[in-house]
């Protein structure tokens, strides 16, 4: 164990299983460690360094602001906070944003919308939150309610009342619940990301969305692994021809700096009045200007290419030896593999390339625009450790 690991461990609280790697630096899709070893990162910081390590332009953007103001409260207006929030709507259909700093913070915006909306539409008795399980999204109190999953609720009692979860990809069980229960909103991922990289079908996202729109229930998109073109397109709802009523989404939004945005559409875009909801970080002018240079390159061009790597991705190891599948949208990839996921990220780790896991599958998240030459150096030794 190094030096820092031993400081980590000493006065980090314990709640991170880290490898063994002290990264230093780093430039696009490759991170160094202290003693100067390089790995291709097929992670990014779990989807949040969509550009890679040290981006230019990101880099450029955050010095320039950094430079005038870091941070202002929200009790005054911001041009980054502002440009950020008409490219987000423009780019989404949405009509309005709050700003948090996490994901969590984007979904805890989501429910409280959904909660008010209902509130004073239908009364307030309805309050139930639909989720699905197996779904993750996040870990404060409420959001952990949200998150289907049980282990993760245990010795955390009790969680914020009014969720209830429904079976992923079984409509007829979301129906169910929205009649047992008086219900404000349905909050899905279309990839669950922690839960495995679980792609919902097409019918069952559009049967959730035409649920909400038949009985005004507010239809929710957890975007927070899944936006900002991980999926080849800028949100995975729009895999689905549907229109959310609110998409929450944070990781990538930010390139790197802590970022969380809820999105609220038409129906809720004037739900919150001054003081129903806030956030002293929330919409950090630096944050804020990284973001804009960051959604500002996601265009039709980028995402053809996240498509297309994509395909390279799914042909070399669908098939290969030790893969029994793969599966996931655009650059949201699990690999179902024979050997434990965890045997082979080692190995990877290894052979100089940073894989993520999820559940029982390696995953990849690599930033959009790493090079053709280490996305097919790092599938390679993927598919050695594999076999
Ligand atoms: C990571 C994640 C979250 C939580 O985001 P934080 O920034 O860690 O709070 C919520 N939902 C989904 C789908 C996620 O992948």
């Amino acid at each position: 164990m190094t030096k820092l690991q031993e400081t980590d461990k000493k006065y980090i609280a314990n709640t991170y299983a880290r490898f063994p790697i002290d990264i230093v630096s780093g430039k696009g899709s490759v991170l160094k460690d202290d003693s100067g070893k390089e790995y291709i990162d097929m992670g990014s910081g779990i989807g949040v360094t969509i550009f890679g390590i040290a981006d230019d332009k990101w880099k450029d953007a955050v010095i320039e602001q950094l430079g005038k103001v870091q941070h202002t409260s929200n009790l005054y207006y911001t041009d980054p906070c502002v440009r950020l929030a008409e490219l987000l709507c423009e780019k989404s259909g949405m009509k309005k944003v709050f700003y948090g700093n996490s994901g969590a913070e984007a979904n805890e915006c989501a429910i409280k919308a959904a909660r008010k909306y209902a509130a004073e539409k239908k009364g307030e008795e309805y309050n139930t939150i639909i989720t699905l399980k197996n779904s993750f999204h996040g870990r404060t109190l409420t959001t952990l309610a949200a998150t289907g999953q049980e282990h993760y609720h245990e010795l955390f009692q009790p969680l914020t009342p009014g969720f209830v979860y429904a079976e992923p990809n079984d409509i007829e069980s979301v129906r169910k619940l929205a009649h047992e229960n008086k219900t404000a909103g349905i909050l899905i991922e279309c990839i669950q990301g922690e839960g495995g990289v679980n792609v919902m079908d097409k019918a069952f996202v559009q049967g959730i969305a035409k649920l909400c729109q038949e009985e005004d229930i507010i239809f929710m998109v957890d975007e927070v692994q899944t936006g900002n073109g991980r999926t080849g397109k800028m949100y995975a709802y729009m895999n689905y021809d549907v229109m959310p009523d609110v998409v929450s989404t944070a990781k990538g939004v930010g390139g790197g700096l802590p970022l969380g945005a809820c999105l609220l559409g038409e129906k809720v875009k004037d739900v919150f009045k001054p003081g129903d909801h806030g956030s002293t970080f929330g919409g950090n002018p630096v944050s804020c200007a990284g973001a804009v240079s960051i959604i500002e390159r996601i265009d039709d061009k980028l995402l053809e290419d996240v498509k297309r790597k994509s395909e390279y991705i799914f042909n070399e190891l669908q098939g290969a030896a030790g893969v029994e599948s793969v599966a996931g949208i655009g650059l949201m990839i699990g690999i179902k593999t024979v050997k434990p996921a965890g045997e082979v990220v080692n190995k990877c780790i290894e052979k100089g390339v940073l894989c993520l896991t999820a559940k029982d599958k390696v995953r990849l998240l690599p930033a959009l625009n790493i090079p053709d030459g280490l996305l097919a150096k790092a599938v390679e030794i993927i598919k050695e450790a594999c076999r």
